[in-house]
């Protein structure tokens, strides 16, 4: 059964499926039945239940936004942000972006674009998702975004806001409040501001988690870091949602509970990983396991934020989206790099190279030659997050192991 041609030919009946009530409590009794055991997996597939549940209906708006943008403006009004992103790296862990992939070449001319978003442009496309009222890109880490939604506009409709600030704090913070309020307008929401109230509370409850969980792998390594890859999903999506909290709280837990069970993993190697890594099906990281090597923490898990204050929401919101570290300048990812392999003590660094990334592929060689010249082992290996055909296992394999003997 070929279930990418199902899934891009009968896209319509499947998104008519997705409206029958039935088919979530079905979906509901099975994950819950399968997942009784692991409750962040069940947690995580109940939220992409919802999240699929809110995006495909006929009753509510939809919005899509991208990795870093504000997620808690958006759950105040009860909107599921759909994060293409996100979507189109779930997708490569299924085997079923290449179709998007190709299709996105028709429109962009070329590959020579990060594949993240080539694949969201094949996407909207071929009509998979549904039909944006509002999208909204911010744009940090990179521009990327401002123009895939911007062809999504093109091809599928919707209103496009384009948060934009590196630096300037009230500015952004004005953006983020004309949004906001030009949102609750649109969707005649009364009580926005109690409401935003709420979805920071929560953002709140589920931060104190996330910063527990870094403390613990500081002294623990119960999982190798690959998990952590896998759920930056939820990391950029989540917070400000209850599903934020139930999941830093279960995966909190899952990691006591490991300690406390004596599950700890001895690595003979620990690594740093920079950038996110490879989405699609590979043994990649099971190899580096078999050589002792575990990844003990990662750029995308370092981002980091002052609590936020209820009562000056977009100041607020506006200060953790300046401040994040990761995927940011030359100079704070280097940094940030330094802190986190003492934190964590890192043997060495791996630097993943996104074919097309603008944002990181020039400064992947200039990081590594900075954290040599402070002593730190460091490779740059070059891939793709979504698109397995620029990723030459084998090639990369015989590099690193070569890395993991000099420095084990
Ligand atoms: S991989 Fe690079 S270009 Fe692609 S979305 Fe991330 S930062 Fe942007």
């Amino acid at each position: 059964m070929n279930v990418e041609k199902i899934i891009y030919e009968k896209s319509n009946i499947i998104k008519s499926a997705v409206n029958f009530p039935l088919f979530y409590l079905g979906a509901r009794m099975f994950i819950r039945a399968k997942y009784r055991e692991d409750k962040v997996t069940k947690i995580s597939y109940l939220y992409a239940l919802d999240l699929v549940k809110h995006v495909y209906s006929k009753k509510s708006k939809k919005i899509m936004m991208n990795i870093f943008a504000p997620s808690e403006i958006f759950y105040a009004l009860d909107m599921y942000p759909l994060l293409p992103e996100v979507a189109a790296g779930f997708l490569a862990a299924f085997g079923l972006i290449r179709r998007a992939l190709s299709e996105s070449e028709a429109i962009l001319g070329n590959s020579d674009v990060c594949s993240v978003h080539r694949g969201v442009v094949g996407l909207s496309k071929l009509k998979i998702f549904p039909t944006p009222d509002f999208l909204v890109s911010y744009t940090k880490p990179c521009f990327s975004p401002v123009f895939s939604f911007a062809l999504t506009k093109d091809l599928n409709g919707g209103e496009i806001y384009i948060i934009d600030s590196y630096e300037d704090i009230d500015y952004l913070a004005s953006q983020i409040e004309m949004l906001y309020y030009n949102l609750t307008k649109r969707l005649g929401v009364k009580d926005g501001i109690n409401r935003l109230k709420k979805a920071i509370t929560l953002s709140n409850e589920a931060y104190k988690y996330f910063e527990e969980i870094k403390d613990l792998r500081r002294e623990y390594v119960v999982m190798d870091g690959k998990n952590f890859l896998d759920y930056a999903g939820m990391i950029f999506s989540v917070f400000g949602s209850k599903y934020g909290v139930e999941f830093f709280k279960s995966l909190r837990d899952e990691i006591k509970e490991r300690i406390k069970r004596g599950d700890i993993i001895e690595p003979k190697v620990r690594l740093y990983w920079m950038h996110l890594g490879p989405y699609f099906k590979t043994d990649f990281f099971q190899w580096l396991n078999s050589k002792g090597a575990y990844i003990v923490f990662e750029e995308s898990t370092s981002i980091s934020w002052e609590k936020l204050d209820v009562s000056n929401p977009f100041e607020s919101l506006a200060k953790k989206l300046v401040n994040f570290k990761a995927f940011s300048t030359l100079e704070d990812r280097v940094n940030t790099a330094l802190e986190n392999v003492e934190k964590y003590k890192a043997d060495g660094v791996i630097i993943f190279n996104q074919w097309g990334c603008r944002q990181g592929s020039v400064p992947a060689y200039i990081i590594r030659q900075k954290l040599v010249s402070e002593g730190i082992p460091s490779i740059v290996i070059d891939g793709d997050l979504v698109d397995e055909l620029n990723f030459p296992k084998e090639q990369i394999k015989t590099r690193v192991e070569a890395f993991l003997e000099v420095i084990s």
